[in-house]
């Protein structure tokens, strides 16, 4: 069995008052949940919102890290100083580093490689445009970026490992992928997973899904064999919405 994992991606959204009063709210209402549950709120609100949680069942995440340790890196925060601020999750490769930020899949493979010798858990995100869906590509874009991004990754390190489905059309937009749509890729990435680990490997794999996800829909998606979990972006900023996602029940 695995474990559903519901994660929220605060993204560059709220100042640190903000951010510690929406995790003590999150930390009030979720306590008991038996789902494994993860907010990444801005590097800013890290320090504020670890703090909060302390003590609680919401792990914290970052939303990015260096390729590097430390050193020259204008700008970017090693997986050291995330460890500091008692992280234990970080999201690579979200679309929005991959289409706005140039991320290629040699250097979100980098990263993965980095935070998993670091000891810090990873959410590897692949997912297609609409041009390449459009085109029937799905398949063959996951299939490139899981190839790409777990280049080099060991089956023991897998278990630190997370797959995000996020179909980049789905994110932000109010589209969501159908269930059985959603369904059939992760399916197809479970299937990979087992051409490059083995089945049992794929068993074990958590695939959550992303991109629009809501109170209304969460059941749905999550009733499928192959959807164990969702990465939540503008969902995942209240309460009133990120607390019955986080609260499923199949
Ligand atoms: C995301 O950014 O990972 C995401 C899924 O966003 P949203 O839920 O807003 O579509």
């Amino acid at each position: 069995m695995r474990t559903p994992f519901i994660a929220g991606n605060w993204k560059m959204h709220m100042n640190r008052a903000e951010a510690g009063a929406l995790a003590q709210a999150m930390k009030n209402e979720l306590a008991g949940v038996p789902h494994k549950l993860m907010v990444a709120p801005p590097f800013t609100a890290l320090e504020t919102v670890g703090a909060v949680l302390q003590g609680s069942n919401i792990l914290l995440g970052a939303q990015n890290m260096a390729p590097a340790t430390s050193g020259a890196h204008t700008g970017e925060i090693s997986p050291l100083m995330l460890k500091d601020l008692g992280v234990s999750v970080v999201i690579l490769g979200h679309s929005e580093r991959r289409h706005s930020y140039g991320e290629s899949d040699a250097l979100i493979n980098q990263k993965v490689h980095l935070a998993l010798q670091e000891g810090l858990e990873v959410i590897l995100c692949v997912g297609e445009t609409l041009e390449e869906r459009e085109a029937n590509r799905v398949d063959e874009v996951v299939e490139t970026q899981m190839r790409e991004g777990l280049k080099g990754i060991t089956a023991d390190q897998l278990d630190k490992v997370t797959i995000a489905y996020e179909p980049v059309w789905a994110i932000g937009t109010g589209k969501t992928a159908t269930p059985d749509d959603a369904d059939a890729v992760h399916k197809t990435i479970r299937d990979f997973v087992a051409t490059l680990y083995g089945a049992d490997e794929a068993g074990k794999m958590v695939i959550q899904y992303g991109g629009s996800v809501k109170p209304d829909n969460v059941k749905g998606l999550m009733g499928r064999d192959n959807i164990d979990g969702a990465l939540v972006g503008g969902a995942s900023l209240k309460t009133e919405t990120f607390v019955p996602i986080a609260q499923f029940d199949r």
